[in-house]
């Protein structure tokens, strides 16, 4: 089938073929399919959606588009965790060492931003001198070395869905089951795991805003990992409100370096715990979700997980000390607070909102080959369910020189997302179902 055929197929609601999206696939990575029959292709996929078999065929593709790697010679079980993405998730530069000081293996293939939400690879890169580029040689010793590797898509690995990635990005077409299912699991997939550990996000800042949606998407999930051969668990969690208080890439390491020195948030030490439990139990490392908890808090406590994370960052040539003496991270240029015009208590904070405004702020990008501003982005100073008089801060906004809006006009995005009143407000629970 030529590509327009393809792209007028699916246009019209059609089911394709395997051959057919095999084909569309490997000529977009060949440059046959440029990005404009992909990005149209991408949005009649986002309106008509795909069957099991299609998106099975769409991730197999995808993953084919590179290299598969075998790390069967690294002794231990390689399990690694991904989430959908959200808004000041920065579970995965924490979880990477917890779960690498307690003996499993973590072999991780991270993203960038997408959308309006932030991505671990601009996060890592916020730490001066972090290489999250690195050969399938260099994957493979660090793994042995250090027990864990976070880098993004190489040109060997799934190289299809880095290119994809980033053209959803700025092609509105991110928010699509079968589109987000494929991205996810061929990158997990190339990347030699045993097992994985799924963080399904759903509310205002996820990209599944309802649970029913992040169900369908889980079992998708689940359903492609496990015809694959691996042993998949996939956790909802909820996304209404930003995850823990800093959105910003360098504001996000900070953050996750304080939890792995036992100060973290409550919210995102939780969910670290939980995410590194179920990594442990995948691993054989634990009988039991409640001694996994355990042994994660004792990795963090005894400061292995914080020390792993050092050697993790030095040998990915980072300057570790940066970690040591977080005031060496990047900085933005100036903040500005966010001052709430009235008494009353935070009812929501609308999160999809937030992340936006951390993107105008230059934390994300707006076109494909833009540059991301590592210091700037905001820090939530008062939460869902928080008390606020007129006149205190809701937000501290941390802006550079490179933002896409001024710093007043982030600062009304910010009100805006914020409902402030009287009245007892009622937050989803952060863990909200488990999969296996
Ligand atoms: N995370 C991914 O890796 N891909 C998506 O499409 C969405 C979230």
């Amino acid at each position: 089938m030529l590509p327009a055929e393809v792209i007028r197929a699916k246009r019209d609601g059609r089911r394709l073929s395997e051959g057919a999206i095999r084909e569309f696939v490997e000529g977009f990575v060949e440059g046959r399919v440029p990005d404009y029959q992909m990005a149209a292709f991408c949005m009649a996929v986002l309106f008509r959606g795909m069957n099991d078999a299609e998106t099975q065929a769409l991730t197999e593709a995808m993953l084919h588009s590179g290299e598969v790697l075998d790390l069967s010679e690294l002794p231990g079980v390689k399990v690694d965790k991904h989430s959908t993405g959200g808004v000041g998730d920065k579970v995965s530069l924490a979880l990477a060492p917890m779960a690498a000081a307690c003996g499993v293996v973590v072999p991780m293939i991270s993203g960038r931003g997408l959308g309006h939400t932030g991505g671990t690879l601009d996060k890592l890169e916020a730490i001066p001198g972090f290489e999250v580029r690195k050969s399938v040689a260099e994957f493979r010793r660090i793994l042995r070395e250090t027990g864990a590797c976070l880098i993004g898509q190489t040109d060997s690995l799934a190289p299809a869905d880095r290119r994809l990635y980033a053209l959803r990005d700025v092609t509105a077409t991110v928010e699509s089951i079968p589109l987000i299912a494929s991205s996810i699991m061929s990158k997990k997939l190339a990347e030699g795991i045993d097992a994985l550990v799924l963080d399904v996000k759903v509310g205002s800042g996820a990209f599944m805003k309802s649970v029913e949606d992040a169900e369908r998407l889980a079992r998708t999930l689940c359903r492609i990992g496990q015809g694959m051969g691996k042993r998949v668990v996939a956790l909802l969690t909820g996304m209404d409100e930003p995850l823990g208080r800093a959105v910003g890439n360098a504001l996000e390491v900070k953050e996750a370096v304080e939890l792995l020195r036992g100060s973290g948030p409550e919210d995102l030490s939780l969910l670290t715990f939980e995410l590194c439990a179920e990594m442990l139990v995948l691993a054989g490392r634990a009988k039991d979700l409640e001694e996994g908890r355990g042994r994660a808090r004792e990795a963090v406590k005894s400061g292995r997980a914080f020390e792993k994370l050092l050697q993790i960052a030095r040998a990915q040539g980072a300057d570790s000390s940066a970690l040591e003496d977080l005031s060496r991270l990047p900085k933005g240029k100036g903040t500005r607070e966010v001052l709430s015009p009235q008494e009353g208590v935070v009812l929501s904070i609308e999160a999809e909102a937030l992340g936006l405004a951390a993107v105008a702020l230059g934390a994300g990008r707006s076109r494909a080959d833009e540059a991301v501003d590592h210091g700037v982005g905001l820090v939530v100073n008062r939460k869902v369910g928080e008390r606020v008089r007129p006149g205190d801060s809701l937000c501290t906004l941390h802006f550079g020189d490179r933002g896409k809006e001024t710093p007043d006009e982030v600062a009304s995005r910010v009100l805006a997302a914020y409902a402030v009143g009287e009245g007892e407000p009622h937050p989803r629970p952060l863990l909200l179902g488990r999969m296996a």
